[in-house]
């Protein structure tokens, strides 16, 4: 076992068994030490991600040592208990991209109509293959659309966009987690950053095509759907984030078709 994996289970272990643990994984319900950097954290982001403020995943607390859920999945968990979202989901149509365990879970305690897990690169079989730029869906037949931090590895978002308001029953709903920089005025890609190193740089992570900025919800709201953004403390102020390992700067990315 290469060394790097030995420290880093070493370290996962000292997190999930050391006494004193305050963090609680609200996937799991266990308490831990703490949640895992990703990455080696925020001193290993490149460092225009450093720069330009990136909401996304707070590197330094991602990881859950019992679980291995990440802070993206806790907190959309939160969001959608907070806002009763689980609830309305019983007899509805549920379209779900890059499915998430937990999340998983939820949905089908809730009682869906039709739940429907997709991904473009499907790696378990009950989830199926769906491109987001062509999906096998009637016009206005969905309830709620999840694709949490999945718009940032579509190359043409807007057909994408348009899709999703296309599938949506009028008041159907969207959520749509998405890394963005609050100091990048306008979102931005370009065709000569077409490689792993390239991206990383400039986007991130290897597999992003492009750095939405402060412009992102006008963005994601071009085709028709209504942006109903939420800050983590209008939601969820009695959730303290450093112990639920979230990220207080991370918005829950409501959009309803009108
Ligand atoms: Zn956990």
């Amino acid at each position: 076992m290469k060394k790097n994996k030995l420290s880093r289970l070493a370290h996962a272990a000292a997190a999930r068994w050391l006494p004193g643990r305050r963090k609680l994984c609200v996937v799991c319900d266990q308490h831990v030490g703490w949640f895992l950097p990703h990455r080696g954290g925020w001193r290993n982001a490149p460092p225009l991600m450093r720069a330009l403020n990136i909401v996304g995943s707070d590197l330094d607390h991602v990881e859950c040592p019992a679980c291995g859920a990440s802070d993206r999945e806790r907190h959309l968990l939160l969001y959608m208990e907070e806002t009763g979202i689980f609830r309305a989901i019983n007899g509805q149509t549920v379209v779900h991209f890059a499915p998430e365990r937990a999340i998983v879970r939820c949905i089908f305690k809730s009682g869906p109509a039709r739940y429907v897990r997709c991904d473009l690169f499907p790696s378990h079989p009950d989830v199926e293959r769906v491109d987001m730029l062509a999906m096998p869906f009637a016009d206005a037949s969905v309830d709620l659309i999840i694709a949490n931090h999945v718009l940032e590895h579509v190359a043409d978002d807007s057909h994408a966009l348009n899709e999703i308001h296309r599938i949506l029953k009028p008041g159907g709903r969207a959520i749509l987690q998405t890394p963005f920089s609050t100091k990048l005025s306008a979102t931005w890609s370009d065709v000569g950053i077409s490689d792993d190193e390239a991206r990383l740089q400039a986007y991130g992570q290897e597999d992003h095509v492009r750095l939405y900025g402060s412009d992102i919800f006008m963005r994601l709201s071009s085709c028709g759907l209504q942006p109903c953004i939420k800050q983590h403390d209008e939601l969820l102020a009695q959730f303290d984030p450093v112990k639920y390992g979230v990220n207080k700067a991370e918005p829950f990315f409501l959009f309803i078709r009108p």
